[in-house]
């Protein structure tokens, strides 16, 4: 890998990674991504470029997240209606990541807004 300046985004590294795995038949419109939060604009366009099958993540991202909203907008609908979305499939993870964003938030000076989760969240 390449020397690179600025912050690195967890989800452009583990497409990187893969490389020519993702293009392979055997993984191609195959492979899941797992994510703490949901993933931001530019990872939105790196997992449909690197035709990623599937993105789970722990908790929604009011602010940042754009998969939510590309998914329902209007572009590159080939490629959004194909990605299976699955947000926020357990709770614990769910409050645990709020709960360590929030503290990185705080740590940094910044305020950061992930989706206000709470055990209330998943009652019915
Ligand atoms: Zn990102």
């Amino acid at each position: 890998m390449g020397q690179f300046s600025g912050r690195r985004i967890f989800e452009i590294d583990v497409i990187r990674q893969a490389g020519q795995l993702l293009m392979d038949k055997k993984y191609k419109n195959k492979c899941t991504l797992y994510s703490t939060v949901e993933p931001c604009p530019m990872c939105a366009g790196a997992l449909i470029l690197a035709d990623i099958a599937r993105s789970v993540w722990a908790l929604s991202d009011d602010y940042l997240g754009a998969v939510r909203i590309m998914k329902a907008g209007n572009h590159f609908r080939h490629k959004f209606d194909k990605i299976c979305v699955t947000a926020m499939p357990y709770k614990d993870l769910a409050i645990w990541s709020q709960k360590l964003h929030r503290l990185w938030g705080e740590r940094r000076g910044v305020k950061y807004r992930v989706s206000d989760v709470s055990e209330n969240t998943w009652a019915d």
